[in-house]
């Protein structure tokens, strides 16, 4: 599977002895398949692998994938995730949220996380509901769709994830589709390898309770626009252009890259004269040193 001749991490590694409790058909497992052959890939040993769960169906999955795990609150996983990236550049910090909880509570942590660029991973597993609190609408919800709690369906305007992120300047943005492992495979890869906020889509199959755009509906229109000659992954104007979710096609890959921007802490000036990790600095500091003045 490792494309590296040098590699040892295998994908045993990263096996778990907990049982998935997720539907059968989920998305999830093509999703949690995906991140454990990209870290192979990319040789990433599961000691160097932080995984940070949000809340939510997917989030029921943070004891069944090796390495160091969070579960974090509803929404703010991107926040503590940030902090770890920042805390410990050595660590490969992904991190995992829903439609729900990132776009509703937690859309302030992604707008920040997106302008700041902080270094990190991001997959939003978009399954258009709160699957876990059995199929509430969110705002990636199509209009109108009856669901739980809301029988008539609900009259707000619908989020698309990565034209709103785009809107942010992001540095960079993917799409993919829970059915298609590969594809889900090199998408993350191409994330872990960016330096800054890497922000990837997963359309994600629930076919517990996303009824209006069931597997089928996607494997008729996704395809990945990056093999079209003349599309331009640097082309913000590009990736504008194809970002809309239609009823006709849906394009998947790294769609926008921006390569000339710094992350976060590459910016910080305070840092420029910095070797070791803020982690390390932290462990030879004594926090008595800062509460003597105050006893
Ligand atoms: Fe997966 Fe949907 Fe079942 Fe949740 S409700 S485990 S997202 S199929
Ligand atoms: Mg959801």
């Amino acid at each position: 599977m490792s494309n590296c001749n040098n590699c040892t991490t295998k994908y045993s590694d990263y096996f778990s002895d907990e049982l998935y409790t997720w539907c059968t058909a989920c998305g999830n497992y093509g999703i949690h398949a995906a991140v454990k052959r990209a870290l192979v890939a990319e040789n990433v040993a599961p000691k160097d692998t932080l995984l940070c769960f949000d809340v939510g169906c997917h989030g029921n999955g943070s004891d069944k994938i090796g390495g160091y795990a969070v579960h974090g609150l509803h929404g703010r996983i991107i926040a503590f995730a940030s902090g770890a990236a920042m805390a410990n550049q050595n660590i490969e910090v992904i991190a995992f949220g829903g439609d729900g909880g990132t776009l509703s509570e937690g859309i302030g942590h992604l707008v920040h996380a997106v302008r700041s660029n902080y270094n990190m991973t991001f997959i939003l597993h978009n399954n258009r509901n709160y699957g876990l609190t059995t199929g509430q609408a969110s705002t990636t919800t199509p209009q109108d769709t009856p669901m739980h709690a809301s029988p008539d369906g609900v009259t707000a305007t619908v989020i698309n994830p990565v034209d709103f992120v785009l809107s942010l300047e992001p540095t960079f943005v993917a799409r993919s589709f829970s059915g298609y492992v590969p594809h889900m495979t090199e998408v993350i890869r191409a994330g872990m390898r960016h330096t800054g906020f890497s922000f990837i889509e997963i359309l994600q199959d629930c076919p517990t309770y996303n009824k209006a755009t069931p597997h089928e509906w996607y494997m008729e229109r996704v395809y990945d626009v990056t093999k079209d000659s003349h599309y331009d992954r640097f082309s913000l104007a590009d990736a504008r252009r194809v970002a809309s979710i239609s009823n006709d096609k849906i394009a998947t890959g790294v769609l926008f890259q921006n390569l000339n921007k710094k992350d976060f802490l590459s910016k910080q000036l305070n840092r420029k004269a910095y070797t070791t990790q803020l982690v390390d600095e932290v462990q030879k500091s004594s926090v008595d040193e800062f509460t003597q003045a105050f006893r």
